[in-house]
């Protein structure tokens, strides 16, 4: 994904089996975080690893776990890999990733568990042998306190999304469960972002960690297209919405809402307008977030709602376009939901719906990613004189800032920043 790229999979010292896994994956090369983790991971090392989503972190340390599995058969009872994740949706694509790399591997077993389905088929899982534990944290304690799990053989704890654990509030619960886990186990601890907060986590549960920082690419989405459109209210981002999702370029659309009550509000919106969209947030049954999930991978439903919770960390291939329908409460979570598009070296496009007050926030956005974001307007739909009022009233303040209306006039409001041929999206 960078030009630094020189290593391929064989140079990784992994086994011919796992080679051969990656290749029916029609993985060609390994992603930047693969080349730095893998041989870290192979050689016993704790590792505290942040890149951007979408850059293969999962594989980064699953193919070394699952060679160190096989180049050391051990029998015994529990897992002995312990991954902990955020979210169920997260814990059920982990566990088929795992299942995914170690399909020539027999013998080898992974059990996945999560919240908000019925116990007794996760614990037939749990009282078969089995090798790799992928489960979030609540369920997790449950069975731990019912004594339904061991930790005695664990030989390696892995935190994924480590920055979203703590934003839920997982923070005890992790550390309750790293302390019934060996002292001597691997620990790794993976994260799109670098915050104090995980920094103080990886104190607290790494030894003497290797660091490695994807660092400069962390937060920058090169082959996401980041534009804005700013929106004088409520129903100037309906009719703007309603007018993008016409585009036939667009495939598939992740739109993101603030809360639930109005991803609830839009869907139903949407599906009187004759759209195929479907909502996911975490008031929704588990069966039905994972059938949603499903129709919207088979391409079925063409719009999902969401909310930032509930994608969080989902890898769903080929969305060409996030929508912020609303802007995100922090930059970070700016930064996961533009992560859903422009996955894996597909280009993506991010839109964000923006009103003049949170001219602020895209700036921190732009800071925080590095890039600049381009204003757009769609023809006849362009935001009112007072919507566009607050920018002008500063207009000596910072003369490189992409949110400068570029012309100004009272017939042609908001002729921003176009590159060539952008406007032509929106045709
Ligand atoms: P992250 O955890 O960093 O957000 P994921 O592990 O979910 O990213 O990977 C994102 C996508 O990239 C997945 O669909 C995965 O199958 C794919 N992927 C991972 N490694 C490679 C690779 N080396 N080449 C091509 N695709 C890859
Ligand atoms: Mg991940």
């Amino acid at each position: 994904m960078t030009d630094k790229i020189e290593t391929s999979f064989q140079d990784l010292n992994l086994h011919p089996k796992i080679l051969k896994a990656i290749t029916d994956a029609g993985y060609t090369i390994p992603t930047p975080i693969q080349q730095a983790a893998i041989p870290e991971i192979l050689k016993g090392s704790d590792l505290c690893g942040a890149a951007n989503t979408g850059t293969g972190k999962t594989a980064a340390f699953m193919l070394p776990i699952l060679h160190r599995l096989i180049s050391n058969p051990s029998s015994g009872q529990g897992p002995r890999v312990l991954v902990l994740v955020p979210t169920r949706e997260l814990a059920m694509q982990v566990s088929n990733e795992a299942i995914k790399y170690s399909k020539h591997l027999h013998g080898l077993k992974t059990v996945c568990i999560y919240g908000g389905v019925p116990y007794p088929k996760q614990k037939r899982d749990l009282s078969n042998p089995y090798d790799i534990l992928v489960a979030t944290p609540g369920r997790l304690i449950d069975y731990m306190e019912r004594g339904q799990i061991r930790f005695s053989r664990l030989e390696l704890l892995v935190l994924d999304e480590a920055d979203r654990m703590l934003d839920m509030g997982f923070i005890d619960p992790v550390k309750k469960i790293a302390a019934a886990t060996p002292k001597s186990r691997q620990t790794l601890l993976f994260s799109a972002t670098l915050k104090e907060n995980v920094v103080q986590l990886s104190k607290h549960l790494l030894n003497n960690p290797v660091k490695i920082g994807i660092t400069l690419e962390q937060t920058k989405h090169e082959n996401i297209d980041q534009r804005v459109l700013f929106v004088d209210n409520v129903s100037h981002k309906h009719r703007i919405l309603d007018h993008i999702l016409k585009d036939p370029e667009l495939s598939k659309a992740i739109v993101f809402t603030a809360t639930k009550f109005f991803a609830n509000q839009l869907v139903d919106k949407l599906k009187e307008d004759g759209h195929f969209a479907a909502v996911l947030h975490g008031d929704i049954k588990q069966q039905k977030r994972t059938k949603t999930i499903s129709l919207f991978k088979a391409g079925k439903v063409k719009i999902l709602i969401a909310t930032d919770v509930a994608a969080r960390g989902v890898d769903i291939q080929n969305v060409s376009h996030v929508i912020n329908f609303d802007l995100p409460r922090d930059v970070e979570d700016h930064v996961h939901r533009i992560g859903r598009t422009g996955r894996a070296g597909s280009t993506g496009i991010a839109l964000s719906f923006a009103a003049p007050k949170d001219i602020p926030v895209l700036r921190r956005i732009e800071k925080f990613t590095n890039q600049k974001m381009t204003v757009i307007t769609i023809p006849g739909m362009e935001p009112s004189l007072k919507a566009s009022t607050p920018t002008h009233e500063r207009p000596h303040n910072n003369n490189k800032r992409s949110f400068r209306p570029k012309r100004f006039d009272n017939k042609n409001r908001f002729h921003h920043a176009k590159k060539p041929g952008k406007k032509k999206f929106f045709d």
